[in-house]
This record gives structure tokens, sequence and C-alpha cells, in this order.
């Protein structure tokens, strides 16, 4: 099955909103309308108007990077999906390393989080990854997969399109380190088996399974290359519109 490659990126707390606005016209001005690719920005929430203006007419797509699982109430701080889906959000970034390791996020709450997201028709963009440590002691499928089970432990199987994943060691975001094409298609490869036996061929082989952790200009290609890689989540190349693309380009 063919699937269509996703180039998103996150922006993380970088770029006030009016920074984001001129990165993301210069992004969309050279991004070209038929691409093979799917292009997505994930700018902060306060750029998330800025950006929609910008991005639209275009084929870029917008993405946030985190939400909470209720429509509203009393949670200081955080915005809804619904709030998202108003701005025109496609996508969300959810359980991002940085999450996981700053905020206390747990397999338990992103479960919560991808449901309320898919529940308004949005993609969630879910990260899993191992340490440094785990991957030295060989643990790299073992977590890949109890991150899938703990997350996904209610999703219900469908339309592969719905659900993205992110494979992000987290010894590769933002270090300069990067997984070699062998290294990121291996874990793709147990990651994709693993969703079948979950939810069956026609999921697993149509996911979108994205690599993230140090992607640049000079070693996309090799990555998304790889057949179960089907596009990259860019960290700090994705602040610059010339390196942005230079990825998207690969
Ligand atoms: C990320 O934060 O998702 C990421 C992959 O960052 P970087 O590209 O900077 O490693």
């Amino acid at each position: 099955m063919t699937r269509k490659q996703i180039i998103a990126g996150n922006w993380k707390m970088h770029k006030t909103h009016s920074e984001a606005r001129s990165l993301a016209l210069e992004v969309v001005a050279d991004a070209g309308g038929g691409s093979a690719k799917e292009m997505v920005l994930c700018p902060p929430f306060t750029a998330l108007q800025t950006v929609a203006e910008a991005v639209s007419g275009s084929a870029v797509a917008l993405g946030a990077q985190n939400v909470h699982w209720e429509d509203e109430g009393a949670y200081t701080g955080e915005v809804s999906v619904p709030m998202l889906a108003a701005l025109g959000c496609r996508y969300v970034i959810v359980g991002h390393s940085e999450r996981r390791q700053y905020f206390g996020e747990t397999d338990a709450t992103l479960a919560k989080k991808l449901k309320a997201v898919a529940k308004r028709g949005m993609i969630p963009i879910l990260c899993i990854g191992e340490t440094k440590e785990q991957r030295e002691k060989d643990e790299t499928e073992a977590v890949v997969k109890t991150q899938l089970d703990g997350a996904l432990g209610n999703w219900q199987a469908g339309d592969p399109g719905a659900l993205v994943i992110a494979y992000e060691p987290i010894w590769a975001i933002g270090t300069g380190l990067t997984a070699t094409p062998e290294q990121a298609q291996e874990v793709h490869g147990k990651i994709r088996a693993h969703l079948e036996g979950a939810f069956g061929e026609g999921f697993s082989s149509g996911i979108r399974v994205l690599y993230g952790g140090s992607v640049k200009p000079d070693n996309a290609a090799d990555l998304l290359g790889c057949p179960d890689i089907d596009g990259a989540l860019v960290g700090g190349a994705s602040l610059k519109a010339e390196s942005f693309l230079g990825i998207f380009r690969a």
C-alpha cells in the first residue's frame, strides 16, 4: 500500500506569533502545491491562529503540540480538542517525550487524549521511543510495544489514516545524534508488525509511522527511503524555512 509521507515541524516553545507568521509564510511560499508529501506545521498554541491564516488556501496542514482530553472545564492552562478544531488543526502531537519527561504524561492519560482527538476527526501523532539506557540494555522493542499497548488499549481499528505514530528515540532528540536508517527501519518494522498483531494487516499496512530525532536535510533522504518510514517529525531543523524545506524536498 502506498502511504503519503508526512513532514511535520514541531516548533516546541519557539517563535512569538509574529515570528511564527514570518516562518509559516516563508515555508508556504516554497512548499509547492503538488508535492507527494504532506507538510504539517505545529507551532505553540499562541501562534496557532496566526499560522492557520498563513497556511490558509495552501496544502500545508496545521497541528498542535498537545491537548487536554476534556472538552472544557476547570483545567487552568490547558487547551481542548474543540478549541484546536475551531482553529482548523488537523493534527495533534500526543505524548512527545518532553511531555512525558517534564510534565508527567503517562500512557493512561495519552489513551484519553487519543480518544478525544479522534472523536473530533482530528489525527493524533502518537510519539514513542526509548532512552539511551533502554537501548543499551536491548529494551527498545519492549519499550515501544509497551507504549503502544498502553496508549492504544482502547483504540478502535478502522481507518489507518486516523492515527499517525512517530518513533522518536529519546537519545536522538535535539542531540544531533540520529538513528541510522538501519536502526530506524528495524524499529519501524517492529512497530508495524506489532500493530498488525493488534489491529490487523489492513490497518498496519496503511498507518504512517514517522521517524523523529535530529532529522536534517543531509540525512533525511536516507531515512525517508526506508520501506517502513513514512515521514519525519522534525524539531530543531523545522525552525528555519531553508532546513525544513530541505527535508520536505528530500
Ligand atoms: C522532536 O522534538 O520531535 C524532534 C525530533 O526534535 P529534533 O529534530 O530537534 O531532534
